[in-house]
């Protein structure tokens, strides 16, 4: 087919996820054919570096042949079974086991979904169950923070912090508040980042205090924010929330959905930054976002109360578990430790990153360029006044355009620029990524220059 017809046939009946399906319409699609290694090609013959793996998925990188064997294979042994009804089957089991070998030591359950969603769906509900099975049912309010994203299910966009998606979501889920997020270039340039890391943890427990311990049930937080803009916190921020929950009885539940599986150079964020959740949700590294597969790791805490306790849980999906997903899953995390990929985003090419993505911090339209393991964002200044630029010039939209006609993916959310590549790229390719991404820099500062002369 012809890419004219796919875009026909897309705009009359395929609507987007976060899409203006009208704009859309209006530009056609990209229509991306295949892909190899880090690059994905689209059917106009353009072959792009895609520094988002995906979506911050694709962490071994496309046309690993040993996760289409392990998908083939079980499609062949065992399609489709579920966890329900007293059953299960190997790959789930498996999996699971491997799983918990990697968590962190109290982490010895896992609870399988279908997605990032769905995995904070079941975090939610598992959090106010175990407090109503401890005989404290007022520990229901969960704290959150503005500008996070926990998913695009109702229980995942109450608990996320997007405005525009609160905005068109209706009445959220109940008792669920929000706190400052460690933004410290978008929030808190007027003091220094230790000062802010801490007062963001102060407001945390002003917080708990306002709605009361004995009503609060848990806090939920991403190591690094990453939809929200690649946010890398102060090296204060961690620690001081450590402290703050230290002092009060209340879950933590760390959301290793991007962070998990390799992307900060642990296996956990929650490794990197020292911390002991309660709940883990974990998704797309999982496969490598081969198949569809999420799940939430459960600490013991939890998982023995509710286990003694908690009688049936009446919470499940049709695909937790699913055999294929399953299996690609855990050939995943074969091939990851075979390869010490973990290893080499922390000692080899996250320490490679760093370096190079620093140079841009030269360039005038960029007010800052920070990275941690294998993730990284710009944020985009006007080189007049070092200050943000109108919002409506829409000057992280042009930049992310003028990226993919340079043949490069990075993602803008607002005027941040955001990168979080496949953790199988090799120095070359960052060297290609820095030079590429400087390019963009570039035209887009020359385009931007030229709409203000306009
Ligand atoms: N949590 C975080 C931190 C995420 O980044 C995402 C997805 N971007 C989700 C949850 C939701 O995952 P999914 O899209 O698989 O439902």
């Amino acid at each position: 087919m012809q890419t004219q017809t796919y875009r026909q046939l897309d705009r009359d009946h395929h609507l987007h996820p976060f899409t203006d399906f009208k704009a859309l319409a209006e530009e056609g699609s990209r229509i991306v054919t295949h892909a190899e290694g880090i690059y994905i090609h689209d059917s106009e013959g353009h072959r792009i570096l895609d520094a988002m793996a995906g979506l911050w998925c694709v962490n071994l990188g496309y046309g690993r042949e040993e996760l289409v064997e392990a998908a083939t294979a079980q499609l062949r042994e065992l399609p489709y079974y579920n966890n329900f009804f007293k059953s299960t089957h190997p790959p789930a089991v498996k999996l699971a086991e491997a799983l918990c070998r990697l968590a962190p030591p109290h982490m010895n359950r896992v609870f399988f979904t279908g997605s990032g969603s769905e995995a904070n769906d079941t975090v939610l509900r598992m959090v106010r169950r175990y407090w109503a099975l401890e005989g404290k049912s007022d520990k229901q309010w969960v704290i959150a923070r503005d500008n996070a994203y926990h998913g695009s299910t109702v229980a995942g966009l109450s608990l996320g912090g997007m405005a525009p998606m609160h905005a068109q979501g209706g009445p959220t889920v109940p008792k669920i508040a929000h706190v400052r997020q460690p933004y410290w270039f978008g929030e808190g340039r007027d003091t220094s980042p230790d000062a802010f890391g801490r007062e963001c943890a102060a407001a945390l427990e002003a917080k708990i205090l306002e709605l009361g311990e004995e009503n609060v049930a848990a806090f939920i937080a991403e190591p690094v924010q990453g939809a929200g803009g690649a946010i890398i916190p102060p090296q204060s921020y961690w620690p001081a929330v450590k402290e703050v929950l230290a002092r009060y009885d209340i879950l933590l539940v760390v959301d290793e959905v991007i962070c998990g599986f390799g992307r900060l150079g642990e296996w956990f964020g929650s490794v990197h930054y020292g911390l002991e959740p309660d709940l883990m949700p974990i998704a797309k590294g999982l496969s490598s976002g081969y198949l569809p597969i999420g799940g939430v790791l459960v600490g013991d805490r939890i998982a023995e109360t509710l286990i003694e306790r908690g009688g049936e849980f009446f919470h499940g999906f049709t695909y937790s578990g699913h055999p294929a997903c399953a299996a690609v899953a855990l050939k995943n995390l074969e091939l990851m430790q075979a390869e010490g990929i973990v290893e080499r985003v922390r000692d080899d090419v996250g320490p490679y990153l760093a370096e190079r993505w620093a140079t841009l911090a030269g360039h005038p339209l960029v007010g800052e360029a920070r990275s941690l393991g294998l993730i990284g964002a710009l944020e985009l200044v006007d080189p007049a006044t070092g200050e943000r630029f109108a919002k409506s010039l829409g000057a992280g939209t042009l930049c992310r355009d003028i990226c993919f006609d340079h043949g490069l993916v990075m993602r803008s959310v607002g005027d941040t620029m955001i990168i979080s590549p496949p953790l199988v790229i090799t120095r070359a390719e960052i060297d290609e990524l820095v030079r590429l991404a400087r390019e963009a820099l570039d035209e887009t500062a020359r385009r931007l220059a030229a709409c203000e002369q306009a």
